[in-house]
């Protein structure tokens, strides 16, 4: 079967589209060797070896420049141009950024996390599909193409990670399991979580974590932004945004913050126009 563009369903030719850009790719190339990681197992290449010089490459079904809507060329304008220098600078040395610079690194954030866990994209190194890749909305990348907007309830929130950071003290909380809500009108969808982490210049081994959430109609917090140790970078990003404030959370930290959200919470039917949140949740097991 032909390919169709995951925006506009007009045929793909060829392989698809980088999900990572090359630009950011070849940040890491020759900075090997990288292991991938699946559930905290190396994951072997197909020579059985479990290190590689370069980050796998993940590619998605987008249209290019030989049809009309050339979805590549948008996703390239609309976030790739706008956010490339700034996320270079912050990779490079921790740059501060401000105004609506921080709102281009975010939006460029929620795209590539989004990109990265569709069903159609591809690791061409492990030649299949993420194993948890996450259920889209019908429509709702055709109507972030045809408005230029990020879809509704995702929020995407940044860190600062070195392994060899001194442990930091963690709030107590529970982990969040992301249900899956819908209205009778067919609005809603099923939450899911992901978490990306990109290698900073620096020599001590400092990355900077993005970690996105999908809440369909769902109200969430993220308990470690109240003590400040993750910042906020969408909806609602902030004026200004320096890592170099942030302290480094450590292997341990990192851990528990890829498990603040979960997925596969049960399904709720909800009226239409409320939305669910972890009171309104309460109220409903007392309900029952
Ligand atoms: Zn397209």
């Amino acid at each position: 079967m032909p390919k169709t563009c995951v925006f506009c369903g007009a045929p793909v030719p060829g392989k698809g589209e980088h999900v990572l850009p090359t630009w950011l790719l070849r940040r890491s190339d020759g900075q090997g060797p990288f292991t991938i990681e699946i559930d905290r197992q190396p994951v072997p290449k197909h020579n059985g070896k479990t290190e590689r010089q370069q980050l796998a490459r993940v590619l998605l079904p987008v249209c290019g420049g030989d049809s009309p809507s050339d979805c590549n060329g948008w996703l390239n304008d609309t976030f790739e141009q706008p956010a490339k220098r700034h996320v270079n600078d912050i990779l490079d040395s921790l740059q501060v950024i401000t105004g609506q610079n921080v709102d281009a690194v975010a939006q460029w954030a929620v795209k590539t996390l989004l990109l990265s866990n569709h069903p159609k994209a591809v690791n061409t190194e492990l030649r299949k599909r993420p194993r948890r890749s996450w259920v889209f909305p019908d429509g709702m990348l055709p109507a972030m193409r045809s408005t230029g907007k990020i879809p509704d309830d995702l929020s995407l929130w940044a860190a600062v990670v070195n392994p060899d950071a001194p442990p930091v003290a963690l709030p107590s909380f529970e982990t969040t399991v992301l249900p899956r809500v819908t209205w009778e009108n067919g609005a809603g969808g099923t939450g899911s979580s992901t978490m990306l982490g990109f290698a900073t210049s620096d020599p001590i081994g400092t990355t900077i974590a993005f970690q996105l959430a999908f809440h369909p109609l769902t109200d969430i917090e993220h308990p470690l932004e109240e003590v400040g140790l993750v910042t906020r970078l969408w909806p609602n990003p902030p004026a200004r945004l320096d890592f170099q404030t942030l302290p480094a959370l450590d292997q341990a930290a990192k851990d528990r913050m890829g498990r603040v959200f979960a997925s596969g919470g049960e399904r709720i039917n909800l009226p239409v126009g409320e939305r669910w949140s972890r009171s309104t949740m309460q109220g409903y097991f007392s309900a029952q």
